[in-house]
């Protein structure tokens, strides 16, 4: 249970920091509202297979449907008022940690390696004010 929040937090801290809006809006209106994957494709311009992407890894890293809505239920509010750190300038993406551009595909990958500590931070911030006390 305790790694399965961890896994969960991190999974959507890093969504919200590089700003995937329709990553995280996927995962809350499939596990919290109850819509289909197809649903929330046309509504949002992507593919199924990407929506149903997302929702699996959540479902995955909670080990069932079951948990995964119950974790997402309590974090969810706290790790969408997370200000994304990586905004979009046209084709390319700004590092407002750092100043740096990179392209939109190694957003994730700058944070991981650049950022460690401050997602670690924000993570931990989030499994507290979701008051999940195990962590
Ligand atoms: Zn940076």
């Amino acid at each position: 249970m305790e790694e399965s929040i961890i896994a969960i937090a991190r999974y959507m801290v890093m969504k919200r920091l590089i700003n995937d809006v329709i990553a995280l809006l996927a995962i809350k209106e499939y596990l919290l509202d109850g819509s289909s994957p197809s649903a929330i494709a046309f509504k949002y311009k992507t593919s199924k297979f990407k929506v149903r992407g997302h929702i699996q890894r959540v479902i995955d890293k909670a080990g069932n449907y079951r948990v995964a809505t119950k974790l997402l239920e309590r974090l969810y509010p706290h790790v969408m008022s997370i200000e994304p750190v990586m905004l979009r300038s046209g084709n390319r993406i700004l590092c407002t940690l750092c100043n740096t551009y990179v392209r939109p595909s190694d957003a994730e990958s700058h944070l991981r390696k650049k950022h460690k500590e401050f997602i670690n931070n924000v993570i931990r911030n989030v499994i507290i004010g979701a008051s999940v006390k195990e962590f």
